[in-house]
């Protein structure tokens, strides 16, 4: 299928192609990964990935259809939640910083679909400036948090695959900005080695979950994700397993 705007996130797509999220999905939970992809399970939406959307869809410039999409972000008086009070701050704020800005003024939500370790993939890039830069924007608590969201994959997958349709190996950076009282912000670069090496195991990867998503190998099971515990049963365990973890 050909993948557009309208069925980007659809399950159709998802059987048939590997994101950033699905991947990371497997890596964490294979069994989770493959009960989203039959629509068995759906992570439920926080609040933590709708601040993000609601700043994604400003600078996408559709906020204003995002609100409309979303009643749940206002209040029954009709006012912004606290929350979404403190997004549009957020945006105030970054939009007075031209580095920032900068960061963030290539092309919004650009798919791009290649093939890539024997795999179909889809991507889409928050911010991409032709034959110069790719920019994710990330929302987010604490800046000293954001290696353990393993952007590096992102970063390494984007890469390849803007390289694969394009032919140019870009920069990839993180436009970031966090939710603190006083909030913080830079344009972080992942760099190459980095990103080579987080390639290099998706390379390493990305087989079994293929065999898993084709139905070839069993799912395993994490045990302790939501989607896990959601379906166990009870039983009985040796105490002392809780000493050692
Ligand atoms: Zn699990």
């Amino acid at each position: 299928m050909q993948i557009n705007q309208e069925n980007y996130y659809s399950e159709a797509a998802n059987r048939e192609y590997f994101s950033v999220s699905q991947y990371k999905s497997f890596l964490s939970c294979e069994a989770r990964a493959m009960a989203e992809i039959s629509g068995e399970y759906e992570r439920p939406v926080t609040k933590a990935l709708l601040v993000g959307s609601f700043v994604d869809r400003y600078f996408e410039g559709t906020l204003d259809e995002f609100m409309k999409e979303n009643p749940g972000i206002y209040t029954r008086r009709r006012e912004l939640r606290a929350d979404f009070k403190r997004a549009n701050q957020i945006i105030e704020i970054v939009k007075t910083d031209p580095k920032f800005m900068d960061s963030m003024s290539g092309e919004k939500q650009k798919i791009f679909t290649f093939e890539m370790f024997g795999v179909k993939w889809k991507i889409k890039l928050d911010s991409y400036n032709p034959g110069k830069a790719i920019t994710d924007l990330k929302v987010v608590a604490r800046m000293d948090r954001l290696p353990q969201w393993r952007y590096d994959i992102q970063g390494a997958v984007y890469q390849k695959g803007v390289e694969i349709c394009t032919g140019d190996r870009l920069p990839f950076y993180l436009a970031v900005v966090t939710k603190e009282k006083v909030l913080d912000r830079d344009i972080w670069q992942i760099p190459q080695s980095t990103l080579d090496f987080a390639l290099r195991q998706v390379e390493e990867n990305i087989g079994r979950y293929v065999d898993i998503k084709e139905g070839r190998i069993e799912p395993e099971h994490c045990g302790r994700c939501d989607y896990c515990k959601s379906i166990k049963k009870a039983r009985v365990r040796n105490y002392n397993e809780l000493l050692e973890a």
